[in-house]
């Protein structure tokens, strides 16, 4: 039978009844379906909460974010020893992040904190929470131009499957791990082993990942890519069209014609629209592959980790032959380079029409010097995306359709530990951010097995309530403040101000 408060609403308790046989010194941990029953001394099966001496403890602490340029230590000192002293903040100094703000299951009951503060004169409300999502994935972009495997192959961690190739954008090759096929679609180990995987990706630890067909690379967010044990240095200037589009007026007069290898576009400088306004004279060359418009070849060679991200060595390779009848000539100076200047060699046809390699004159080493000085440092960037719109919503209101619009007319300011997050249009709250964005170790899991990570959404306070927000569960940041069961964590200087976020916050 439910038991009902007297307006007839079901009576929600903070916890339920624990099973009768579970010893007298266990504690058990609600946050998630597991329901551990942990004895004194020892952890949850997520490591995340423990028993200390009879008491269900988060053995984190609730993360504030410092506001940027905001001295704590001296904000409290002026408070004196006693820290708080009851009275109202005008501008709050920290943010209250999702970071170690605990978890509420199931899905009805509020969020763990619900805290009000003020914002240039305006009520503000934050809710957070350390959301657990089987809905989530990563994509990471690899800056590089080495192969790294056919699009589509499977991605594997510790021999098991966790995530695919995606395409190659500008200089990038596109990785999406993780998600709920491989959590839940998969064996147990398929699905703990992309769990633990995912879960090190966001905490921005270096992950050994095998592609099908292709290479092992090491990925960590915001450091180089290790492709077969070799670190990335440079990412690409561009593609071979690109390259020869950029340096062909500081080329011209020192080389008679220049290719850029690339596995995606070589650029050929004589045929190029870019050496047809030098006014340049042809030198019948001829490559391998496929010819797509005029100085731009594509399949000039196999893709891997040579030259350009082809599978050659020798750049000689990809020329099939000379044309003297299209000016092919002996003495003529040719430059082959690769699209980050890392590979370079200089040659000049001899009477047979045959390039034999000759010293590199200082004015050409100069510009292929400068395809290396305009490429940028090669990175791996870590996106976490979240689908926050299901059940989590209800910790927040009691009608979660209207958060899901709240957030869409910009009324709602969601972040991910303090950091901005990109809301994806359409249907839902489906949220994606830069994991180098957000505190660090910001990420946990559980054995189900799902990803914890924080969440937090920032209103007015007059909006809350008009969006069916539990009211009854709003705390004041002083209140919270002087609890001083918190820790701090530094804003990063590059995220805007969570609070500042909203539409007409500050009107
Ligand atoms: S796995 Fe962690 S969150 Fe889940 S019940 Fe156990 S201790 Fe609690």
């Amino acid at each position: 039978m439910v038991a009902l408060r007297s307006d007839g609403q079901p009576v929600v308790l903070e916890h339920s009844r624990a099973p009768e046989k579970m010893a007298a010194d266990k504690v058990r941990c609600e946050a998630c379906p597991v329901l551990c029953q942990i004895s004194p001394g020892k952890l949850g099966a997520c490591d995340r909460y423990g028993n200390v001496e009879g008491v269900l403890t988060r053995t984190d602490t609730l993360a504030l974010v410092v506001r940027p340029g905001t001295d704590l230590v001296e904000w409290q000192a002026a408070r004196g020893d006693a820290g708080w002293d009851g009275s109202l903040i005008d501008d709050a100094p920290v943010f209250v992040s999702g970071v170690g703000s605990t978890t509420t299951y199931p899905d009805y009951k509020p969020a763990p904190f619900i805290v009000a503060s003020k914002h240039e004169g305006v009520d503000m409300v934050t809710v957070v929470t350390e959301g657990i999502f089987s809905y989530c994935s990563f994509k990471v972009k690899i800056d590089t131009d080495r192969y790294l495997g056919p699009e589509q192959a499977t991605v594997r961690h510790r021999g098991e499957a966790v995530g695919h190739v995606s395409t190659i954008e500008y200089g990038s090759q596109f990785l999406a791990l993780g998600g709920v096929h491989h959590l839940t679609g998969g064996s147990k180990k398929e699905g703990r082993v992309a769990c633990e995987m995912m879960m090190a990706l966001g905490n921005r630890e270096p992950v050994e990942l095998q592609i099908e067909g292709g290479a092992t690379v090491v990925v960590a967010a915001d450091r180089p890519p290790i492709v077969d044990g070799v670190e990335e240095r440079r990412m690409r200037v561009g593609c071979g069209s690109a390259t020869i589009g950029i340096f062909a007026p500081q080329w011209f007069g020192h080389a008679d014609e220049v290719v850029v290898v690339d596995d995606h576009v070589t650029g050929v400088l004589s045929e190029h629209q870019a050496g047809k306004f030098l006014d340049m004279t042809p030198t019948g060359i001829r490559l391998h592959g496929r010819k797509s418009t005029p100085g731009r070849y594509f399949q000039v060679a196999s893709p891997g980790s040579g030259w350009g991200g082809t599978d050659i060595t020798d750049p000689l390779a990809i020329v099939e032959g000379w044309d003297a009848k299209h000016g092919a000539r002996p003495g003529l100076r040719l430059l082959m380079v690769s699209t980050t200047g890392e590979d370079s060699a200089w040659f000049v046809l001899d009477e047979q029409l045959v390039p034999q390699p000759a010293e590199m004159p200082a004015e050409v080493r100069r510009v292929v010097e400068r395809i290396g000085e305009n490429c940028e440092p090669s990175l791996c960037s870590v996106l976490y995306v979240a689908g926050a719109g299901g059940s989590l919503r209800a910790g927040v209101t009691d009608n979660p359709v209207r958060l899901t619009r709240s957030i869409k007319s910009l009324l709602v300011n969601v972040t991910c530990g303090g950091a901005p997050v990109y809301v994806w249009p359409g249907g839902g709250i489906t949220v994606m951010v830069d994991v180098a964005k957000m505190p660090a170790a910001s990420f946990g899991s559980v054995p189900t097995p799902a990803i914890v990570s924080p969440i937090e959404f920032t209103m007015r306070l007059d909006d809350y309530r008009a969006l069916g927000g539990h009211m009854g569960r709003v705390q004041r940041l002083e209140q919270l403040l002087a609890s001083g069961a918190w820790r701090t964590v530094e804003a990063s200087a590059a995220n805007p101000w969570p609070l500042d976020r909203l539409r007409g916050a500050a009107e």
